[in-house]
């Protein structure tokens, strides 16, 4: 157990939790990716594949930094998170209802991102840890446009196709 005795021990065990939930997400992508029908859809998994392998790049530089381990922390809510994931990517359903279904999953974890970098760059502020900041806020950005691209993928795209599935319903 790491005892937290100043803000700085808590920055680094929030990044060391984000550190171990991008890791998670870079298992879990592909095979989001590979259970997508739609091929927008599949695309942005893809490309946010290769984001999310920045994400735990520079969150490696942070550590790196701070002289902490990157290892020793499971994040747990990320787990969870996946593993829901991976419940929609078994789930028999028409694809485009499934594509709708892993978008759903796909922004939970998005938010749980956002909400785990808003505040570890409020802390690096805080700690005047400007190189974090900047690194921290980049990384906060691509989580809000992942999450705003599904969004508008969903509303414009998926969920219709989606809803298409009750002319035919049986
Ligand atoms: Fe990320
Ligand atoms: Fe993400």
């Amino acid at each position: 157990m790491s005892e937290l005795a100043t803000l700085q021990d808590l920055f680094v065990d929030q990044i060391k939790d984000l550190y171990s939930a991008e890791n998670q997400l870079v298992q879990a992508l592909p095979k989001m990716a590979a259970s997508a029908s739609n091929a927008q859809l599949k695309k942005s998994f893809e490309t946010h594949l290769s984001q999310t392998q920045e994400h735990v790049s520079r969150l490696t530089t942070i550590l790196d930094t701070l002289g902490a381990d990157p290892k020793g922390k499971v994040c747990k809510a990320m787990q969870g998170l996946v593993a829901e994931g991976a419940e929609t990517i078994s789930e028999k359903a028409t694809p485009a209802v499934k594509d709708a279904a892993l978008i759903a999953a796909a922004q939970r974890a998005e938010h749980y991102e956002i909400s785990g970098y808003g505040t570890a760059r409020a802390f690096a502020q805080q700690l005047g840890q400007n190189e974090a900041v900047t690194l921290l806020e980049r990384t906060l950005q691509e989580e809000k446009q992942t999450d705003e691209l599904l969004t508008k993928l969903a509303e414009s795209v998926i969920n219709i196709k989606a809803d298409q599935g009750h002319t035919t319903r049986k």
